[in-house]
Parts: structure tokens; C-alpha cells; sequence
């Protein structure tokens, strides 16, 4: 690593302040260096200059010597053209909606670059003739859900309710419990979702208790179906009634279930989680799930449910703007085929063994004089489902400072700020990754070496 912790970095009177200022090499120098000529060239010259500009600063703050500035630009370049970086989620969020929820499994992340070329997404190589398009990616889906009749894919969550509410309610009433009108982050609503399609919400019930009476009572020819939404990233609890899928089946009109997590099959960690599968046996008529969540794969929104429904729901003109990309429909395939994904490998993760790698990382990064312990912490699912479901874990406890440096680092670490301390929490940090994340804590600069 270039950036270092000890050696010769800073002054320590004004005098020499101004002197070290004055060594800092000027952007258009440092702009003709070979290896920032090149990268310009590559990731375009506003990423380099960026790069540049924040080695300076590190050295006029002392961080770093002044002779360091160039290899620290190169250093704190991105390795892609890209804006989106890619980071290590320390935050101790599973599935943390700031970086973008689940991240791939190495199955996933290799299909989308087979997938990036032609592929056959719509085409059957046997015969030369169209097929459906993304037709293994929802035969899979299938497998998993035996209940399910048909499946359809959109682009999230969000897209599967606005296409069922479009395709099945546009002029007419959903009827839902007033305790499940969701908002689901950064101020979007599922009502106000749903009531742009031109669908009439029919609120029943009580914030807290909504028997099935309620939704009897306010079906009439009106009706376009009943809808069920998973309060996915909050609990009411108490004085509480609330009817299930199962409940409604007899009330002549479509049951959709919207369980948000994406879970396929109960899962044993997370019981109160509701699953598509068992929503559907117990007489949902069609079920909507995002596909980032808890099961793991990319962004999309997924459709279970009955043969007659879906054939309504996929051929709306909606559908067609709606549809996913071939780099999704490959993601979701090896997702849904392949082996563990890292979402569930986080969630099953044991505190022992999470533990134990706080520790060996500790002990290391202590070695090194770092200031630096393991500690025993709390860890979420997250926005993606779960509420309230708090995972044991372990983390490593760094003096606060941390937290920024390690996120503006050349990689960069997200952690949370707890107690005072910048916590590195390993739930959601594969152990491929211990390396890579001790490597980023040793690249913070030591302001006792500086300043
Ligand atoms: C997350 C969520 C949504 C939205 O899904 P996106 O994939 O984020 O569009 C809708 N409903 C529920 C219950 C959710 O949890």
C-alpha cells in the first residue's frame, strides 16, 4: 500500500507546514506522470484529476509526504470507468438499499458476463424460431415455487404492483387494510404507486386490526382484487388483528399477496417472514416479491401465481416497459440455480465464526499498531425484510475517525459510527473479503504520524 501510516509525513511546526505545501507536486506535473497520462486515457481525465486533487489534499493535511502524492493519486484511482464503485459492506445491514441491496453470487456476476453478448434470450437455437423471452430464468423460478402456476418478471418491486394494479384494477377499487400502506424509503409510497394507475384504493380497517368482515364488506362489482402488503421495514405490535391470504380466498375476488422479501420457502432463521410459496398454497391468487432482497439475486420484481392472472398481467402493453434486461434475466437464472448466495450465506453466518475472524483480524491489524479490537455487536437483515430481527455478530471497533477515510479509501469500507467507536461489522463481509478490508484499515493514514 502507498499511503503510509508511519514515516515521513509531517511537520511539526508552521514553518515546516509551508515548506511541505510548497513540495506538493501542481495537478498539470502530476498530469503529464505516465501512469496518470494513461489512466486518463482509460477512465477519461475528470476521474483522474479527482484523484489527483484528493492526494494534494492528503498531503497538505500531513497525511501523506509531499514525494507520496503521485503514487497516492494512482492508488485512489477506480479500477473501472464507472461512477459506481465497488465497496465492502461493514455496516452490518444485510441487505443495506444504500449499496444496493444483494450482491451477486459469483454464479450470477458470471452469467451477466456471458449474458453482456448476444445470447438466445428470445431466440430457440433448436428450431431458429422466437421463444419466450427469458424462458429458463421463469421455468427455474417455477421449480422453486411449485404452487406457482406461472411467473413473470419485471424490474422491481415497485413494477409488479404497478402492472397488477394496471392490468387487474385501473378504474376500479383495491381493497386493503389500512395497517399495510407502506412507505417503502425515500419518501415513495405504495398507495400513491398504486393510485397512479388509475386504480381506486378502498382502505378498510383500523391501523392496528382489520378482520376479514372488513374486506367483505367493501367488495362489490367494484372490486379489481384484495391486496396484501408485507410491512417489510416496520412492526406494529400489540392490540393487533390482521387477516392472512387464506382468509380472503372466499371473497370471489383475486387475493395479491405483495411479501416484498422475495423469501421462495419459509425460511428457518426468519420465521415471521412471509414466502411465496406458502402464500400461494394457502390460496393467493398471485404473489409479488422483489428479486434483491432475501432471495439474494438482482433487481427485479417477480409475478407467482395463477396461469389465467399472469396471462392478463405479462400481456399489458404495460409489460412491455416494464420488462427486464438479458443481463438480469441471466443474474436471476444463476441466482435461482446456482449455489448459496452471499445474502444467505450472511444471514446463516455463525457469531462464532464471525467471531473468530474479528479477532484474527484484530490481533493482526494490532500487531501493526493500530488501535483495534474485536467486539461482540448486533447486525440487521435490513431494508429488504425482517423488521426488528436483530442477528449477533462481530465486528472490529475502531477509533471513529476511521469511518470517513475508510470510505473515501481506494477501496472503499462502509461501517457503522456506535458508542463512538467505527464499528466493521463482518456479517455482511464475505471472509474472502478479511483480506481486502484489513489491507483498507491499514491504508488510513495515522495522524500521529502527521499533522
Ligand atoms: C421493497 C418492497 C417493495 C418495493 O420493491 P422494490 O423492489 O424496491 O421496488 C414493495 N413492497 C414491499 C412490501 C417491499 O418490502
Amino acid at each position: 500500500m502507498v499511503v503510509t501510516r508511519t514515516g515521513s509525513a509531517g511537520p511539526r511546526r508552521g514553518d515546516d507546514t509551508t515548506d511541505r505545501r510548497r513540495r506538493i507536486p501542481r495537478t498539470d506535473a502530476l498530469l503529464r506522470e505516465a501512469r496518470l497520462a494513461e489512466a486518463a486515457d482509460r477512465l477519461g481525465p475528470a476521474t483522474v484529476k479527482a484523484a489527483v486533487r484528493q492526494a494534494q489534499e492528503q498531503a497538505r493535511q500531513g497525511f501523506i509526504a509531499p514525494e507520496d502524492v503521485a503514487d497516492t493519486a494512482v492508488a485512489l484511482l477506480p479500477r473501472t470507468t464507472g461512477g459506481l464503485r465497488s465497496v465492502i459492506n461493514a455496516t452490518g445491514v444485510v441487505l443495506h438499499t444504500n449499496l444496493g441491496r444483494a450482491s451477486l453470487s459469483t454464479a450470477a456476476r458470471r452469467a451477466v458476463q456471458e449474458a453482456a453478448g448476444p445470447t438466445d434470450v428470445e431466440l430457440d437455437l433448436r428450431t431458429g424460431v422466437r421463444a419466450r423471452r427469458g424462458r429458463t430464468a421463469l421455468a427455474a423460478l417455477r421449480d422453486r415455487v411449485p404452487s406457482a402456476a406461472a411467473a413473470h418478471v419485471v424490474n422491481n418491486g415497485a413494477a409488479a404492483l404497478v402492472l397488477v394494479a394496471t392490468a387487474l384494477a385501473a378504474g376500479k377499487d383495491i381493497v386493503i387494510s389500512r395497517g399495510e400502506m407502506v412507505e417503502i424509503g425515500d419518501g415513495f409510497r405504495l398507495p400513491d404507486l398504486l393510485v397512479s394507475t388509475g386504480a381506486r384504493l378502498r382502505e378498510v380497517g383500523t391501523t392496528n386490526r382489520t378482520t376479514v368482515a372488513d374486506y367483505a364488506a367493501a367488495i362489490g362489482p367494484e372490486t379489481g382484487f384484495v391486496l396484501k402488503v408485507h410491512p417489510s421495514n416496520f412492526r406494529i405490535t400489540g392490540f393487533t388483528r390482521a387477516a392472512d391470504a387464506g382468509e380472503l380466498t372466499g371473497l370471489g375476488v383475486p387475493v395479491v399477496v405483495d411479501i416484498g422479501s422475495g423469501l421462495l420457502g419459509p425460511h428457518p432463521l426468519l420465521p415471521d417472514e412471509p414466502d411465496a410459496e406458502t402464500q400461494l398454497r394457502a390460496g393467493a391468487s398471485l404473489v409479488t416479491a422483489s428479486g434483491d432482497k432475501l432471495l439474494g439475486g438482482p433487481q427485479c420484481g417477480l409475478l407467482l401465481g395463477e396461469e389465467e392472472l399472469m396471462r392478463a398481467v405479462s400481456r399489458h402493453p404495460l409489460a412491455r416497459a416494464l420488462r427486464v434486461d438479458k443481463l438480469t434475466l441471466a443474474a436471476l437464472e444463476a441466482t435461482l440455480t446456482g449455489p448459496e448466495t452471499p445474502t444467505a450465506a450472511a444471514l446463516a453466518a455463525e457469531p462464532a465464526v464471525l467471531l473468530a475472524r474479528a479477532e484474527r483480524l484484530a490481533a493482526a491489524l494490532g500487531a501493526d499498531g493500530i488501535d483495534v479490537r474485536a467486539v461482540e455487536c448486533a447486525a440487521t437483515v435490513g431494508g429488504g425484510g425482517a423488521p426488528g430481527v436483530t442477528l449477533p455478530s462481530a465486528a472490529l471497533a475502531l477509533p471513529e475517525r476511521y469511518a470517513a477515510a475508510l470510505r473515501t479509501g481506494p477501496v472503499p469500507v462502509v461501517g457503522r459510527l456506535e458508542a463512538g467507536r467505527c464499528l466493521l461489522d463482518l456479517r455482511a463481509v464475505p471472509p474472502e473479503d478479511d483480506e481486502r478490508l484489513a489491507e483498507a484499515v491499514r491504508s488510513v493514514p495515522d495522524p500521529a504520524a502527521g499533522r
